[in-house]
């Protein structure tokens, strides 16, 4: 057996590097920045620590391009490399001179916000570049150096003349790469990556017109001033009490320039144990296109965009949401699949959960006119965090409204108090009525109401989910749409009414009506109502309707029911007096057509009378008037 060292050069490395490191080129200019970031930030740490000496001034960063020379520069003032720093950290692939900084400065340095991780950022220049210069003269006081590689192994280090503190990296852009010549590019990527970076980052100049002098001397005066492209204070980065309501808003415009709704309403996060995280969620008005709305939230490291896919670490039901997270503390290097099972990962995605429901809990206790009225917004959302999250379902009961058909609105505990007493049925179960369309369930409605009882409005598509689980963790709650029975059958009142017909009677009628109407679709129903109800109403028992619609919206494939048939309940009213002519009528004829027409009048306010059907109907009615 032998044992040894596999020998890895850096042949073999480094155009692997080159080209499968970053799946994306473009990121780059992000990675170049971001160093230029952290050696501005070191050098800031250093002044506040007494470490550095002399004028800290005011640093920015600038990007400049040469289109003629083919040539991008970064140029920063910060911390700078001594010729020794260079050969330490950009000749040595993989060294994080941002790491041991860290490490370096433990204690004091913990919350700089510093950016580098891996120490490969770096060599993400080779994939645009096919040459790259580095002149740097440290902060320290010692002779600049000048460091020129051209993508293979073999690099030259020279004195250099530079004698201002800093970096200036400079790309000799690949002839496979030359968009990132353009102007309107490197926007692009600014505004993409680098838009709320905590240093000024400068990108050409700007023309500038002011007002100078007074009265009739006045004149307008323009001046070339620096274009600066970000806002280094991002309002996440802020505490909240600094912060008002317009300044959100503000904010949102500035994360959404295209977006011209305001935001509903904010979430402003901030922890930083067990892990660091701040950040913005906005409440959007949703468009009715759920899908269009994800995608939406940024995510950041340390102000340095990074995706503004967050799913796996924001709970999907928040996804609709819209705004900004900014955590070190997700590890983005790995899988999707991997990220979700990061304990970390889970926590932050608890977190947020948490916060939203303490904010929506706080949001209805201060205003609860102002959270009804922007009900119809969020409700969706919820909804989904309802039936997907438990810890949220939890918590939902505080916040989580129901409103009836007349725009009241209750929550849970409030709707069972007040029906406790009025809406039962025989087994004692709260019967909660609802309609799903206020239109088309007007009879139902109209009925239900007549007798005093509350009715929902419940029309959001995955209503019959939410319900199912509603009844599953309320002992004795029971929710059924208005047209699923009368109501005289759902709810328990005193003294039910007696049927006046016998058995004979009721079999010579089902013989009458089954002549008629086909058994495949109606069951028929005989039930002794009082004589002011309709002789004739078709209902749908809630649980046929209830699975059709669940197999309709999902999951359907899961309970194995495929396309079920449609089946309803014809209800006949035994107290009806023109159920009485029906069933002493001695010409057969007329009796066909009057149970037809019954059959029709119930179809038509169940909005089931279409087509051939509808036409014949009225035909028939005016025949039948004349
Ligand atoms: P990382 O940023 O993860 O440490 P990089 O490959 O991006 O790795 O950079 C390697 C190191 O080179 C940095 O940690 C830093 O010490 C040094 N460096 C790179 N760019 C600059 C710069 N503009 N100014 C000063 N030092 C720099
Ligand atoms: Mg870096």
């Amino acid at each position: 057996m032998a044992t040894g060292k596999i020998n890895v050069s850096v042949e073999n490395i480094f155009p692997l590097i080159k080209k499968f490191l970053y799946s994306d080129h473009e990121i780059f200019l992000r990675e170049l920045i971001s160093n230029a970031t952290d050696a501005t930030t070191k050098l800031k740490h250093l002044y506040s620590i007494g470490e550095a000496k002399g004028e800290y001034g005011n640093p920015m960063i600038e990007i400049k391009i040469d289109q003629e020379g083919k040539k991008i520069h970064i140029i920063d003032q910060g911390v700078g490399m001594t010729a020794e720093e260079v050969e330490k950290y950009i000749n040595q692939v993989a060294f994080s001179g941002a790491e041991e900084f860290l490490e370096k400065y433990k204690d004091s340095a913990k919350d700089a916000g510093i950016i580098g991780h891996f120490g490969l950022g770096f060599y993400s220049a080779f994939m645009v570049a096919s040459q790259v210069e580095i002149i740097t003269k440290s902060y320290k006081d010692e002779p600049a150096a000048h460091w020129i590689c051209d993508g293979s192994p073999e690099f030259n280090l020279l004195p250099s003349t530079k004698n201002d503190r800093g970096t200036e990296v400079i790309l000799h852009i690949a002839a496979d790469s030359e968009e990132f010549l353009e102007e309107y590019r490197i926007k692009e990527l600014l505004t993409k990556y680098n838009k709320f970076m905590p240093v000024p980052i400068k990108f050409g100049t700007k023309t500038e017109t002011s007002k100078v002098g007074e009265g009739e001397d006045a004149k307008e005066e323009s001046k070339e001033v620096d274009n600066i492209i970000n806002n280094p204070h991002p309002a996440w980065t802020k505490a909240p009490a600094d912060l008002t309501t317009e300044d959100y808003n503000n904010f949102y415009r500035e994360l959404y320039p295209m977006q011209f709704d305001e935001p509903l309403f904010h979430i402003h996060l901030n922890v930083d144990y067990p892990f660091n995280l701040t950040g913005i969620l906005y409440f959007p008005k949703l468009s009715p296109d759920l899908q269009m709305q994800k995608d939406k939230i940024q995510l950041y490291q340390n102000q340095v965009y990074v995706t503004d896919n967050v799913e796996g670490i924001v709970p999907e039901f928040l996804t609709m949401l819209k705004g900004v997270i900014d955590s070190p503390d997700i590890p983005l290097n790995v899988s999707r699949s991997y990220l979700q099972a990061d304990g970390n990962v889970k926590k932050i995605a608890n977190y947020i959960t948490k916060k939203v429901s303490d904010k929506l809990k706080a949001l209805i206790t201060e205003n609860r006119a102002d959270f009804e009225s922007k009900w119809n917004d969020i409700k969706i959302v919820l909804e989904y965090g309802m039936l997907s999250e438990a810890k949220f379902f939890e918590k939902a009961g505080d916040f989580f409204l129901y409103p009836t058909v007349n725009q009241t609105y209750f929550t849970l505990q409030e709707l069972k108090d007040k029906i406790t007493e009025t809406q039962t049925d025989k087994e004692g179960n709260l019967i909660v009525l609802y309609a799903s369309n206020a239109d088309a369930q007007h009879t139902y409605i109209a009925e239900a109401q007549g007798k005093g009882y509350e009715v929902l409005l419940l029309d959001s598509p995955i209503v019959a989910h939410l319900i199912q689980k509603l009844e599953s963790e309320n002992d004795k709650l029971k929710f059924v749409r208005v047209d699923a029975d009368h109501v005289d059958n759902l709810i328990k009142k005193g003294e039910e009414a007696v049927s006046v017909l016998n058995e004979d009677e009721k079999k010579q009628l089902q013989e009458s009506l089954e002549e008629v109407i086909s058994k495949q679709t109606y069951t028929i129903q005989f039930q002794p109502m009082s004589a002011d109800a309709s002789p004739f109403m078709i209902t749908r028992p809630e649980f046929m309707r209830r699975m059709k619609e669940m197999s309709a919206h999902g999951g359907g494939g899961m309970f194995g029911m495929g396309n079920l048939p449609d089946m309803f309940n014809l209800v006949v009213n035994t107290n009806h007096p023109l159920v009485h002519n029906l069933l002493h009528s001695t010409d057969k004829e007329k009796q066909n057509q009057q149970i037809k027409q019954a059959l029709d009048i119930a179809k038509l306010s169940q909005n089931l009378l279409k087509g051939e059907e509808l036409t014949a109907f009225v035909k028939r009615s005016f025949e039948m008037m004349n």
